[in-house]
């Protein structure tokens, strides 16, 4: 490539090409090949862009860096993401969270880092008043979604289901790192794992010293630092109704996390049901949204938070929203309405072809 390189400089030097006319034609064709190749090189070494995409977690995941070569990093992503499934799964009966759901009425020791999301669980259900639950797992499977079984349970099942949903059944012991669950309780990260997990690769990027870098994880997206050129990420808000956005978010450094009926659900006699559990009636959460969408810094709160908003429905998520305001959020109404939180204003951009209703939500 070197030789290359300068044979196409000593030419452009060369008289031969000052005077312009003494260029046959397959040179003219060598000479434009050649310049594309070393553009395309050069333009190749500049972005060094690295990516992996893996289906784990129930979820397709796709990891891009810029900047040095990612092949060692990604790979060691890849086994963080596998190694975390494996702990936490309820379906997995190898694993901690399986195992601990299943001697409940004993101490189960948890490794740090499970016990961690557990204690953020648990801290995320205070604060959104029950709407986050990570007790709800004996309803999430009662609907059949943990096995891909769907089924309405009778009402009499989810009135006996419904006082195990209680976070005053866990005992946390930090000291010894063990937990124990109340007789029938049991847990379930399905509605925060995801955003554990974009957190920890998006600080492990950082001190790998990646200053750009796009992590997606179903419906959380990770968007560290600015894009390789230097502008925002635009980040689309996918439309709960059909194909494509509603709209987009431009960021930097943040995390937007999606939680939607849409992701997953099932008929029956004409009526839809979603995996998002309201853990106070043990039905799935219906109001008059159709999705929310949190913006962040963390990804591990956009998540829980995302799965809490869907549940309060509009109204309260908004009073929640004035409440704590260290976070923003798209709503989109199952009318195809869209209310952004007043941080939003100036970074939202709706598609040219949405023509419901798009509102602010202002302190
Ligand atoms: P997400 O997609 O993040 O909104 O989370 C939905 C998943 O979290 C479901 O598939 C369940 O595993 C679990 N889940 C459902 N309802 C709740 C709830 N109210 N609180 C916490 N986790 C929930
Ligand atoms: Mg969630």
């Amino acid at each position: 490539m070197v030789y290359l390189y300068y044979n196409i400089m000593a030419w452009m030097k060369s008289p031969e090409r000052k005077g312009g006319k003494g260029m046959k034609r397959w040179q003219k064709v060598t000479v434009a090949i050649l310049t594309a190749t070393l553009s395309f090189t050069a333009c190749g070494l500049y972005k060094n862009e690295s990516s992996a995409e893996i289906y784990a977690m129930n979820t397709f995941v796709s990891i891009t860096l810029w900047g040095k070569d990612g092949t060692e990093v990604l790979l060691d992503s890849e086994n963080f993401i596998y190694n975390i499934e494996e702990q936490i799964s309820t379906t997995r009966t190898s694993s901690e969270i399986y195992q601990m759901n299943h001697n409940s009425g004993q101490w189960y020791a948890l490794s740090p880092e499970v016990l961690d999301v557990l204690e953020y669980a648990l801290d995320m259900a205070e604060r959104t008043e029950g709407a986050f639950n990570p007790t709800v797992y004996p309803l999430v499977s009662a609907w059949g979604f943990t096995q891909s079984e769907y089924q309405v349970p009778t009402e009499e099942a989810l009135a006996e289901l419904l006082p195990l949903v209680d976070i005053a059944h866990v005992s946390v012991d930090r000291e010894e790192g063990q937990v124990m669950l109340a007789e029938g309780v049991a847990v379930d990260f399905g509605g925060i794992a995801k955003g554990y997990v974009a957190d920890y690769l998006a600080d492990f990027y950082r001190d790998e010293g990646y200053e750009s870098a796009m992590i997606s994880l179903g419906g959380n997206i990770y968007a560290l630092g600015l894009k390789q050129d230097g502008s925002l990420w635009n980040i689309g808000i996918q439309n709960p109704y059909g194909a494509g956005a509603v709209g987009s978010v431009a960021v930097e450094d943040k995390a937007v996390v999606t939680s939607g009926g849409y992701q997953r659900y099932f008929i029956e006699d004409d009526e839809v049901y979603w995996h998002i559990i309201d853990p106070r009636t043990g039905y799935p959460a219906k109001t008059e949204l159709a999705s929310v969408s949190v913006v962040s810094d963390s990804a591990m709160y956009g998540d829980s938070l995302s799965t809490a908003l869907f549940v309060m429905g509009l109204e309260e998520a908004q009073e929640f929203w004035r409440t704590h305001g260290d976070f923003d959020a798209v709503f989109i109404t199952t009318e195809g309405d869209i209310f952004i939180t007043q941080g939003l204003e100036k970074i939202f951009t709706p598609v040219k072809e949405y023509t419901g209703q798009l509102q602010v939500v202002y302190e």
